[in-house]
């Protein structure tokens, strides 16, 4: 064989080469499973020259941010030569405030992805399984991959998490069960007795990670977020976010509740100053500004109904989401596919969210907008069904 072949056959990596004698690597080669992962896409914003864009792929709130918290990131910004608060003393004490529970417990991430990496890294290794939905949050799969570890994935009932679906895949080497709730992209979710279900069935050495990113968004009697079981199971974590209702995605802040020994662990392998000072300054305006909270909330709840009543009346599917993004199904007709729908949107400024990576390739993730960026959605949608031109109006030519 020629050394050429040598070099191809280890740019797979060791696992297509397990059954070969060692043969010296001719490049540097990530860990098994590196590159099984396919790189995380995320929304795009690209949209023609002159056409105002209104992003509505990434589930950020229209509203922007608390001016509290604008102001206590700006005021960060006088003190760049300065390491930030390594232990997020004034964040943990703000949230365990709020919340009522002892900070001792909280752990805060540069984003909650930064949370769900680390529990993967601290809990799987090689043959060690991960199990997820099977429209669940990409990130749980490229966490596990990362740590070495094999996904396992679940499948859904009509778009919804299957509590028994997951326990018939729990296996000797299943180590964590990641779950959104609510669940991106679907915007479905699990009422609480079926996440206690689940907590009771699992085998206690499986950690459960419940996601809770959207949870300030649900109104419904039946949902709690997970917050209570983490502090009381010795199992159970509820990762939050500051990237959806509080505006405040570009600084990258997520925390955790846990059990003791989890945070422990965690302390560990968390990075020393893995939060930036802006970002802990500006959460602890955040989470104090609670009419910024309701307002946005209040506006999302009535644009959900809206919006979904609207395009409903067009004819598409749209599954009951109780987060801040829709997820509306599309024919499979030439002429009316997601596909085609969201290059129409594109085109007039309105960006939303493909969604084949989460094997939907029928449907478009929308995130509520502001009012006239909704109004523009049901526009465009209108006009692409019944086969107008997907030029803006004020951009054609007179
Ligand atoms: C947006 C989102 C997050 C938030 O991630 P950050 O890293 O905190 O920005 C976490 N989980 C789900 C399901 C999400 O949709």
């Amino acid at each position: 064989m020629s050394s050429n072949t040598v070099l191809e056959t280890t740019a797979l990596g060791p696992i297509g080469a397990s059954l070969e004698a060692p043969r010296p690597l001719a490049r540097p080669e990530p860990r098994p499973g590196v590159l099984a992962i396919e790189t995380y896409v995320p929304g795009k914003s690209v949209v023609p020259p002159g056409v105002t864009p209104h992003k509505l792929s990434s589930n950020e709130n229209p509203f922007g941010a608390s001016p509290a918290a604008i102001a206590a990131a700006k005021a960060a910004m006088d003190r760049l030569a300065v390491y930030p608060d390594g232990s997020a003393s004034a964040l943990r004490a703000a949230i365990a405030r709020k919340y009522g529970l002892d900070a001792k417990r909280i752990v805060v991430g540069n984003g909650s992805d930064e949370l769900l990496e680390m529990l993967a890294q601290a809990y799987i290794g090689p043959g060690d399984e991960g199990l997820f939905s099977e429209h669940g949050f990409l990130v749980y799969r490229i966490a596990i991959l990362t740590a070495g570890g094999t996904p396992v994935v679940a499948p859904e009932r009509d778009y919804t998490t299957d509590v028994d679906a997951i326990l018939a895949r729990v296996t000797e080497r299943t180590r964590i069960v990641f779950l959104a709730n609510p669940n991106n992209p679907t915007g479905t979710y699990l009422p609480f007795d079926e996440i206690r279900r689940l907590q009771a069935a699992l085998p206690p050495r499986v950690l459960l990670v419940l996601d809770a990113a959207y949870a300030e968004y649900v109104r419904r009697n039946d949902y709690a977020s997970g917050l209570e079981l983490a502090l009381t199971a010795e199992n159970v974590v509820m990762t939050r976010t500051f990237s959806k209702v509080y505006g405040l995605a570009a600084l990258r802040l997520g925390w955790m509740v846990a059990p003791a020994h989890v945070v422990d662990t965690i302390e560990r392998i968390r990075p020393p100053f893995n939060v930036n000072a802006a970002a802990l300054a500006a959460g602890v305006a955040a989470i104090e500004d609670e009419a910024f909270v309701s307002a946005s909330v209040a506006h999302n709840e009535e644009w959900a109904e809206r919006l979904t009543t609207a395009f409903e009346a067009l004819g598409l599917g749209v599954t009951p989401s109780v987060g801040n993004f829709l997820m509306i199904h599309f024919p499979t007709t030439p002429g009316r596919t997601a596909r085609e729908a969201d290059a129409f949107l594109t085109a007039r400024g309105l960006v939303v969210r493909r969604i084949e990576s989460y094997g939907l390739p029928n449907a478009l993730r929308m995130s509520i907008g502001t009012a006239e960026a909704n109004e523009l959605v049901v526009a465009a949608l209108r006009d692409f069904l019944a086969g107008g031109d997907a030029r803006a109006p004020e951009t054609r030519d007179a």
